[in-house]
């Protein structure tokens, strides 16, 4: 049997546009990162914690936030006054950088620092699309367990950060904070970990002075 194998080309497609976000973006000065997780690690809880640190400290931003089905998250941000683009995917276990080119069309952004994704909760297919951000940020939680990142590692080993979230439920579980650190660091040892609690509010602060920081870092390659 001979046959012919016709593949569509979407990651090509996915890259063109990723390219052109990247290059908007970089005159602009616009720094973009992309959260990735499993779902309920908490990424929209952590936009709660985040956003009226940010809208504080005066960053001017916009969260693009990706789900298959509903808008629930989006009217969780929306509630607290934050600036936020739904992207609903219809299904679809990725948000691709066609559908984040296509939210931004509405963002002036010229009056704009910072762009977050929050990509729809999963762990495997987000990591292969490049949206055109700067940094992928993976967000892990201790309810999930310590080996997250040994049964993940492709995201582990292409993010920035790692977030280590929902710290106060540690007690709870059988999570070892030391085995998760160092897979993460056998995986990736560029990468930073932030330890989280969208409860106590353990972290926020630090995560807070790792955006602004890549703010800064965006705005001066843009002079
Ligand atoms: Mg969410
Ligand atoms: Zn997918």
């Amino acid at each position: 049997m001979s046959f012919k194998v016709i593949r569509a080309n979407i990651l090509g497609e996915n890259d063109n546009a990723a390219g052109d976000i990247r290059a908007r973006l970089a005159s602009g000065g616009v720094f973009m990162i992309n959260m990735i997780s499993s779902p309920g690690s908490g990424k929209t809880s952590l936009l709660e914690k985040l956003g009226p640190v940010l809208e504080k400290n005066g960053i001017r931003f916009v969260i693009i936030t990706g789900d298959c089905f509903t808008s629930r998250d989006a009217e969780r941000l929306d509630r607290l006054g934050l600036a936020v683009v739904q992207i609903n995917t219809g299904g679809a276990c990725h948000i691709d950088a066609r559908l984040v080119d296509a939210s931004l069309r509405d963002v002036d952004l010229g009056k704009t620092d910072l762009v977050i994704i929050e990509n729809v909760g999963n762990l495997v297919c987000p990591t292969d699309f490049d949206l055109g951000e700067d940094l992928k940020v993976a967000v892990l939680s201790t309810t999930e367990g310590h080996d997250k990142p040994v049964k993940y590692p492709m995201l582990i080993r292409k993010c920035a950060l790692a977030v280590i979230n929902k710290t106060d439920l540690i007690p709870h579980t059988d999570f070892d904070m030391d085995i998760c650190e160092r897979s993460i660091n056998e995986l990736n040892n560029k990468a930073k970990i932030i330890k989280m609690s969208c409860k106590t509010g353990e972290g926020t602060d630090i995560l807070f002075e790792w955006i602004k920081n890549g703010i800064q870092k965006k705005k001066e390659s843009a002079k």
